[in-house]
């Protein structure tokens, strides 16, 4: 059985008052579930959320590290760092990362690597441009992503990642996959690694989809056979939102 996850990503919203009041409340609300539920607040809010998180089932992630181990990088954040303040999972790939920050494949599998080599877990994101759909490499494009970052780990890695698929078309716009779009990638993505590994690495692997998930879709969502759980944005600033979108799961 994969584990089913709906993890927040606040990325840079929230201060440290609005972190608090969003914690509290959805602490207060969080629903009975079976699924892992993670937020990833900004930085400097990590240490607080994990406080204010110590009796919830609800695990703190961050959304981005470095892939060195300490050293001249003004303005990073280590693996050891993280795990110092109890955090022990990290969101690593996000298309704005790639699109923003400049971050490359050979970037990402370097700090999929440093990620693991300190026993981290990692939300891996990756996922195609419009305009890769509208030529129809979306599949190629997908591919290529996992393979860069991801393939050249031993099996025994896999169960420290978490893929979530998230096409950039989709995040922030509105405009989700269809549910039937979604299933068709994460299937292909299943059937990628068990030609790179094998069936049991393949279907071990929680998928999980990101881009405009909402209380309205997250259902039919996560409905789909192949569809583990979802990355949420937007949706997971609002507590009511998140906790109907993990009611859904
Ligand atoms: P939205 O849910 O706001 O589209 O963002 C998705 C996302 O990028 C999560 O990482």
């Amino acid at each position: 059985m994969r584990s089913k996850i709906v993890a927040g990503n606040w990325k840079m919203n929230k201060n440290l008052i609005e972190t608090e009041a969003l914690l509290a409340e959805l602490s207060a609300k969080l629903p009975d579930t079976d699924a892992e539920v993670m937020v990833a607040p900004t930085f400097v809010n990590l240490v607080p959320a994990v406080r204010s998180l110590e009796q919830s089932i609800i695990e703190v992630i961050a959304q981005n590290m470095h892939f060195a181990e300490s050293g001249a990088y003004t303005g990073e954040i280590s693996a050891d760092m993280l795990l110092n303040i109890g955090v022990d999972t990290v969101i690593i790939g996000h298309s704005e990362r790639r699109a923003y920050f400049g971050e490359t494949d050979e970037i990402l599998a370097k700090k999929v690597q440093a990620a693991l080599e300190n026993n981290m877990r990692v939300v891996f994101c990756f996922g195609e441009e419009l305009e890769d759909r509208r030529s129809e490499n979306h599949f190629e494009v997908v591919e290529s992503q996992l393979k860069n970052a991801l393939f050249s780990l031993e099996v025994s890695s896999w169960g420290k990642i978490v893929l979530a698929y998230e096409p950039v078309w989709a995040i922030g716009t509105g405009e989700t996959a269809t549910p039937d779009q979604a299933q068709e990638m994460h299937a292909f993505i299943r059937k990628t690694i068990t030609e790179a590994y094998d069936a049991s690495v393949a279907n071990k692997v929680s998928i999980l989809y990101g881009g405009s998930v909402k209380p309205g879709n997250a259902q039919e969502i996560f409905s789909k056979p192949d569809v583990d759980g979802g990355l949420i944005g937007g949706a997971s600033l609002v507590a009511d939102d998140f906790v109907a979108i993990i009611k859904a799961i």
